[in-house]
């Protein structure tokens, strides 16, 4: 039934240096002559039927095939990151399972990035610390997905070495038109820059947002503005630049 399962990758964007410097790995599931369904539609279910783990380990093995497969190609893509389910988290000793896929795809660890929900962390309670503990222990990257959302304690970040924070992006919709709004994202952006932790703002679908961004030092976006998340073969031929210049 797995096999139904499809990644798509949506570009991570530097602005500051105008490239790609990553893709996030988002599953879809295929359907015979209807447009693939998305992760909100079937991610709640696998949770409940005690499925999750599984599609959990096929993302992983998957994404990491597929990055190393670019890199044996010549492409820099950058980091691929992979989004981990609070639920699996909870119920698995999740970094078996990465550890394996990237054992068995021979990726550097450090390619990999793995979002977990700032809500998915504070449901860790107390063992949210020492769960980032073991999966920093892997040399993988951490990012914390729809930052500002969940009840933040903010105490992890005074702990923990969180590479990125991923502003949600019901922040960035209304950046250009409400001002109290904006100034709550710079100030999440200078909490970024003090900790020295890098920033990238979801969902960003304008011109005007990128520039606000841009100007008040978020360098790195995703979102529609720059590409929807696409398959893997469109993704390589809109992106990737090897053989050329
Ligand atoms: P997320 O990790 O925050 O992913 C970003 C979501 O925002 C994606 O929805 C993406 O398609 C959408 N998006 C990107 N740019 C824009 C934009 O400019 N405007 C708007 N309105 N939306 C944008 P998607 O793919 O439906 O995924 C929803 C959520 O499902 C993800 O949120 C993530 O939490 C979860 N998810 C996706 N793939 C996986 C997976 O492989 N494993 C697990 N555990 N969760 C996944
Ligand atoms: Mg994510
Ligand atoms: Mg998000």
């Amino acid at each position: 039934a797995l096999g139904e399962f499809v990644l798509h990758y949506q570009p991570l964007w530097s602005l500051g240096q105008d490239r790609l410097v990553g893709v996030e790995a988002l599953v879809r599931l295929k359907q015979p002559n209807l447009p693939p369904l998305g992760p909100a539609e079937f991610i709640p279910v696998l949770e409940d039927i005690g499925q999750i783990e599984a599609l959990g380990d096929w993302v992983t093995r998957e994404a990491c095939r597929q990055a190393r497969q670019w890199l044996d190609a010549g492409w820099e893509f950058g980091v691929m990151a992979i989004n981990l389910s609070p639920v699996e988290v909870a119920r698995h000793p999740v970094e078996q399972r990465i550890r394996s896929a990237l054992d068995e795809s021979g990726l550097p660890p450090e390619r990999i990035e793995l979002e977990i929900t700032e809500s998915g962390l504070m449901e860790q309670g107390a063992r949210a610390d020492e769960f980032l503990r073991r999966l920093h222990a892997l040399g993988v990257r951490i990012a914390i997905d729809d930052f500002g959302t969940g009840y933040s304690s903010l105490a992890y970040l005074r702990r923990f070495p969180v590479n990125k924070l991923k502003i949600d992006r019901g922040f960035i919709s209304e950046l250009t038109t409400d001002e109290r709004n904006a100034r709550l994202v710079d100030s999440i952006l200078q909490l970024g820059q003090s900790l020295g932790i890098e920033m990238l703002a979801e969902g960003v679908e304008t011109e005007a947002q990128a520039r606000h961004l841009r100007s008040h030092g978020c360098h790195t976006i995703q979102g529609y503005f720059i590409s929807p998340p696409l398959p893997a073969d469109q993704l390589w031929e809109r992106y990737s630049r090897v053989g050329e210049d």
